[in-house]
């Protein structure tokens, strides 16, 4: 029984207005790549690392990531996030049955919540997600007018890492039409009828992805988050 971690690294981060890959961006000198996948190795639940970055990258990403996890595993990335992931999973050994899908942008998720998704997906859910409250009032809009507001104590915001019985993730990336950008993997498995349980995330594990995200980051650890 082995865990493995996927990592989709191999977005352009053009909502960054960054000069390279958005994983390769610097947070207090180091790429998020390697903040994300130094806080995931840290759990302690993960055997087998797979990183999904852009071809170009490929090398650099692997120096980079080496000395973290010996026996790193990197593959070049495809068209959609969905690609990627589809790309990374096709790069895993046969002998792993729990897969973390995790976004490298979600650069400071805390260790332990990848042990409890890992434990989640150890108790019998085939798709787990941490998910927070939404906390913005959220209405629905056709165009410029408001159709409706929607009922916020019913909605969750989801984060990575998503964790999978290995069998059935590998089954719904398979299923998925080509050229369904899903934005999550977890829905991959909703639509094929799994239930997929929530666990608690954390603020910490944000999203990367506007300017304005990096400097969160940079205060979190200057503050002394971990
Ligand atoms: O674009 P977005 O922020 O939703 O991307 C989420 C994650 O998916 C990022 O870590 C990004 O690097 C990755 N990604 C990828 N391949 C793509 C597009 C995005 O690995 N073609």
């Amino acid at each position: 029984m082995r865990s493995a971690l996927v990592v989709p690294a191999a977005g352009r981060g053009d909502r960054l207005g960054a000069d390279r890959p958005k994983a390769l961006v610097l947070l207090a000198g180091e790429p998020l790549l390697v903040h994300a996948v130094r806080r995931a190795a840290a759990s302690g639940v993960i055997d087998v690392v797979v990183v999904v970055a852009p071809a170009a990258a490929c090398d650099e990403v692997h120096a980079l990531l080496a000395p973290l996890v010996p026996g790193v595993v990197v593959v070049p990335g495809g068209a959609e996030r969905q690609d990627s992931v589809r790309r990374g999973l096709d790069a895993l050994p046969d002998d792993v049955d729990v897969v973390l899908v995790h976004d490298a942008a979600r650069c400071l998720t805390p260790p332990a919540v990848f042990a409890d998704v890992v434990a989640a997906v150890r108790a019998g859910s085939p798709a787990v997600v941490p998910v927070l409250p939404v906390s913005d009032t959220v209405k629905r809009v056709a165009g410029d007018t408001v159709v409706e507001t929607v009922d916020r104590s019913e909605l969750v915001a989801v984060q990575t890492p998503q964790g999978f019985a290995a069998g059935p993730l590998r089954a719904a990336h398979a299923a998925a039409a080509p050229g369904t950008a899903a934005t999550d993997d977890a829905g991959l498995l909703e639509s094929l009828g799994h239930p997929v349980r929530v666990v608690p995330g954390h603020q910490h594990a944000f999203k990367v992805t506007r300017p304005v995200d990096l400097v969160l980051a940079r205060a979190l650890l200057a503050e002394g988050a971990p």
